[in-house]
């Protein structure tokens, strides 16, 4: 890792990761006065989000890049210095922290973990898979978008007990929820008596998953042909923990960050938020996690009184 004259004063707070969480507390901590620098390296779910109808404050929707953009604007607007690069390294120095990309590196008196997760998709390429969540044929959040989904006949592909998992929530959404398991298996009888008793299909196992004239088309390995209107993917989505591995943090049941109320790792002055600690991955989730990390750095670092 390279060294720069950055790394001679140390900055308030090194933000990783420039998603709704990271942006938003970067402009509380501006508005406090502190010192913020955000390293992104521009893989935002958010970025996939046709139009969002659920993030408060947009009655008519807003597409998830327009809202990237106006979060970018108000952190910058208040003096945030936004970094396009991949932090690789992050170590403790003392008091600070030491966080690197491949040719910079910065010191910090606190540290916010906000990289995100990872969705695992079901084989296809990335252009098909870009162009199908835009058109909403392929959906990854009931709970965004389950009441666009209303009505629509939907398929939900997972391995099966998360399968069956999802179609009961999707239920409330549409007579018509069919599971399609990604591999041969049994669910447990607690899952299979659920979705019999909300009349929920269960295919044989995907073979293969396509998209054509405004359909998702899947053909199973019965040699089936299913025609949905849109198809959920449940097939997870692990959070992005290297960085937090590498300070020895460890991960919780479903392999997120685990943190205090105050979004505290168990390192002092590393805090973690937005959907890399939950599993309930909301743009509205990521900002009062914002909130809650900004104000408890700002109360934890020493006041700096205005000359
Ligand atoms: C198709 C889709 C539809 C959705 N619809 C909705 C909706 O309608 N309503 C809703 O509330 N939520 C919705 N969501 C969820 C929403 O996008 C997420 O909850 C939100 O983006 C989480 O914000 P975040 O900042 O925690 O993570 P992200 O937005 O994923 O941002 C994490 C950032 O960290 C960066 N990063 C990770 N590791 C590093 C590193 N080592 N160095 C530098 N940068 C790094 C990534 O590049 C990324 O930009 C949807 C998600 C998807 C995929």
């Amino acid at each position: 890792m390279a060294r720069t004259d950055e790394t001679e004063s140390a900055v308030d707070c090194v933000i990783v990761g420039g998603g709704p969480a990271g942006l938003t507390a970067a402009t509380y901590l501006r508005r406090f006065h502190r010192s913020v620098v955000v390293i992104d390296d521009g893989r935002s779910r958010a970025s996939w989000i046709p139009t969002t109808h659920n993030c408060p404050g947009f009655p008519r929707g807003v597409s998830g890049n327009e809202l990237l953009e106006r979060l970018r604007l108000q952190a910058t607007e208040y003096g945030a210095c936004l970094v396009r690069a991949t932090v690789e390294l992050i170590q403790q120095a003392g008091k600070d922290w030491v966080v690197g990309s491949a040719d910079r590196q910065w010191r910090t008196h606190a540290l916010i973990l906000a990289t995100g997760v990872e969705d695992i998709l079901p084989s296809l390429s990335a252009d098909e898979s870009t162009d199908a969540l835009s058109k909403g044929l392929l959906r990854l959040c009931a709970i965004c978008d389950g009441y666009e989904a209303t009505d629509c006949r939907i398929g939900v592909i997972g391995p099966l007990e998360d399968a069956l998992a999802h179609a009961c929530f999707l239920r409330a959404f549409s007579a018509d929820v069919t599971a399609i398991p990604t591999a041969a298996g049994e669910a447990s009888a607690e899952a299979m008596q659920r979705s019999q008793h909300l009349q929920i299909a269960t295919l044989p196992p995907l073979r293969t998953l396509s998209f054509a004239d405004a359909h998702a088309h899947v053909l199973d390995q019965a040699g089936g042909r299913h025609r949905f209107d849109t198809v959920y993917v449940a097939m997870g989505a692990p959070g992005r923990v290297s960085l937090a591995q590498q300070l020895g943090l460890s991960t919780g049941t479903k392999g997120e960050l685990v943190t205090d109320d105050a979004m505290q790792t168990a390192l002092p002055g590393v805090y973690a938020i937005g959907d890399v600690v939950t599993d309930l991955n909301q743009i509205s989730v990521a900002f009062g996690h914002a909130a809650i990390a900004a104000t408890a750095i700002h109360r934890r670092l020493p006041v700096s009184p205005r000359p």
